[in-house]
C-alpha cells in the first residue's frame, strides 16, 4: 500500500525538500502490528488525532469590534485619518523601551527598509547565519548588500560568534543575528564584535518576539530590529512588519522609504521608496495581540516544558539556552538521534499525518540553488576577488544540525491537550523508526 502524502498545509514557505520527499529506503512500515504503536497513520494506520487543530492567531472580541469601527469610520489608511497605526507603532516601541516604531506590511520589508535605513556602502558585507529565514538574506541582496554566510554554535545553534570573528573583511559593515525558532543568538559577544569592528547591528527578530538574551529583550542590542507580524508569528496580523530603533534618523528614513520615499510634506520625495505601508485593520490586531503577548509567552514556555518532558527518553536533542536568556518558542526546535537523521524528512511527514504540526528546518541558507549559484545580478556586479565563499564547506557545523532538525509547532492557540497529542504523535513516529531502521 503506497503511503498518502499530506498536504503541506504550513504558513511557512515550503521548505527546500518539501513536497519532494524521497520514499525512505528501509522504512516501509505497513506490518507493525505491535498493539502499544499502532500503524503510522500515513501508512493507513488511524492517526493519534482524528483531525488537525489550526494553531492559528487568538483575536479577542474587543479587537474584532475595534476592527469593524475603523471599517465604519472608513479610515482605513494612516495617511487619511488613520490613528491606529501611529498607536501600534507607540505601543510597539514602549514594549520594546525603544524610542521610534516603523510598521510596515511584512517582516521582509521590515528588513529591507532597515537594512537601507541603515546606509550601509554599497556592495558591502553582512554577515548573516546559515540558519536564517530566506528574507534575512534576500532583503540584503535587495539593498545592494552582500551576504556572507556565518556558521552557528554547536549548543544553542545559533550565529557564533567566533565564525562570526573569522568571517569579518574590510569589506564588511554589519551584522544580522537572526534568532531562529525563538532561540537568541548570543547577543553579548556578537554586540562586542560589532563594537570593536565598527560594524551595524540590525537583529531580525522574525520568531523571536520576547525572548530574552542574558536577562535584556532581542532586537533592542544594535541600531534596529525588524518583526514578521505575519500568519502565525507571535504577533500575528495576517501580514505586517515592524522595525523598531532608538535612531530618530534611521527611523524617518525607514518610515519615509516604506512610503514612496515621501517626507512630512507634499510631494516631498526625497528619494526612492516602495510602498510597504500597513494597514488601519492590521494596526488593530497587532496593538491588541501585543496587550497578550507576555501571556502567549508564557503558555508557550509551558507547553515547551511539557513537550521536552514529555519527549525526554526518545533521544531528541533540545538546544541549550543560556543561562538568564529565554527561547520565544516560535516552535520548539529538536535534533532527531543521529540514527534516524537521514529519515529526517520521513518522520516529519509521518508527525504531520497523525494530525500535528511538525516542519522539517528552514534549510541552510547555501542549500537554497539561487544563493548558492549567486544568481543575482548584484553579484556579476562585484569583481571576481570579491565575490563571497559560498562552498560545500562555508558553515559545515549548520549543515549537520539543519539537516537533523525537526520544529514542532508551539502555537498560538495551542493548550496542554494539544501538547499531548504532540506528544503521543511524536512517540509513536520515532518508536516505529526505531524498530524499522535497526
Ligand atoms: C517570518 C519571518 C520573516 C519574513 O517575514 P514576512 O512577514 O513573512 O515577510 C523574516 N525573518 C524571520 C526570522 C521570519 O520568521
Amino acid at each position: 500500500m503506497l503511503p498518502v502524502r499530506p498536504e503541506f498545509q504550513s504558513d511557512e514557505p515550503r521548505p527546500e525538500g518539501i513536497g519532494r520527499f524521497r520514499r525512505t529506503r528501509g522504512i516501509t512500515v505497513t506490518t507493525n502490528t505491535r498493539p502499544d504503536s499502532g500503524m503510522l497513520a500515513i501508512n493507513g494506520g488511524s492517526p493519534v488525532r482524528a483531525t488537525k487543530k489550526a494553531a492559528d492567531p487568538v483575536i479577542a472580541e474587543a479587537a474584532k469590534e475595534e476592527a469593524l469601527r475603523v471599517l465604519d469610520s472608513g479610515q482605513l489608511a494612516r495617511f487619511y485619518g488613520g490613528t491606529k497605526v501611529a498607536e501600534f507603532e507607540a505601543a510597539y516601541a514602549a514594549w520594546f523601551g525603544r524610542r521610534h516604531a516603523v510598521a510596515v506590511s511584512s517582516g521582509t520589508a521590515a528588513l529591507h527598509v532597515s537594512y537601507l535605513a541603515a546606509r550601509l556602502p554599497e556592495h558591502s558585507e553582512v554577515l548573516v547565519p546559515a540558519n536564517a529565514y530566506v528574507s534575512a538574506l534576500s532583503a540584503l541582496i535587495q539593498a545592494g548588500l552582500v551576504p556572507v554566510i556565518v556558521d552557528i554554535d554547536p549548543a544553542g545553534w545559533a550565529m557564533d560568534p567566533a565564525d562570526c570573528a573569522r568571517k569579518i573583511s574590510d569589506r564588511t559593515s554589519a551584522i544580522v543575528p537572526v534568532h531562529m525558532y525563538g532561540q537568541p543568538c548570543p547577543m553579548t559577544e556578537l554586540a562586542t564584535l560589532a563594537r570593536q569592528h565598527g560594524l551595524t547591528l540590525v537583529e531580525d527578530c522574525g520568531q523571536a518576539h520576547g525572548a530574552l538574551w542574558d536577562g535584556t529583550k532581542t532586537g533592542t542590542f544594535g541600531l534596529a530590529a525588524a518583526f514578521s507580524l505575519c500568519c502565525r508569528k507571535h504577533i500575528a496580523v495576517g501580514e505586517g512588519g515592524i522595525v523598531i530603533t532608538d535612531d530618530e534618523r534611521f527611523a524617518d528614513t525607514a518610515r519615509a522609504l516604506a512610503h514612496k520615499g515621501k517626507g512630512t510634506g507634499w510631494f516631498d520625495y526625497r528619494e526612492m521608496g516602495f510602498s510597504y505601508n500597513m494597514t488601519e485593520i492590521q494596526a488593530v490586531l497587532g496593538r491588541w495581540q501585543l496587550s497578550r503577548l507576555e501571556t502567549e509567552l508564557r503558555t508557550r514556555t509551558k507547553l515547551a516544558e511539557l513537550l521536552r518532558a514529555g519527549l525526554a527518553d526518545l533521544g531528541l536533542q533540545f538546544p541549550e539556552v543560556a543561562p538568564g536568556s529565554t527561547h520565544a518558542y516560535f516552535k520548539q526546535n529538536a535534533l532527531l538521534p543521529a540514527r534516524l537523521a537521514a529519515h529526517r524528512n520521513a518522520i516529519v511527514d509521518a508527525v504531520r499525518a497523525e494530525n500535528v504540526g511538525c516542519d522539517p528546518s528552514h534549510p541552510h541558507l547555501l542549500d537554497i540553488d539561487w544563493i548558492r549559484e549567486q544568481r543575482p545580478s548584484l553579484y556579476r556586479a562585484l569583481p571576481a576577488e570579491h565575490r563571497p565563499d559560498y562552498g560545500r564547506n562555508t558553515a559545515p557545523l549548520a549543515r549537520g544540525v539543519l539537516s537533523r532538525q525537526i520544529c514542532i509547532e508551539m502555537g498560538p492557540g495551542l493548550d496542554e491537550e494539544d501538547i499531548d497529542y504532540t506528544i503521543k504523535a511524536i512517540r509513536k513516529v520515532v518508536t516505529i523508526f526505531d524498530q524499522e531502521a535497526t
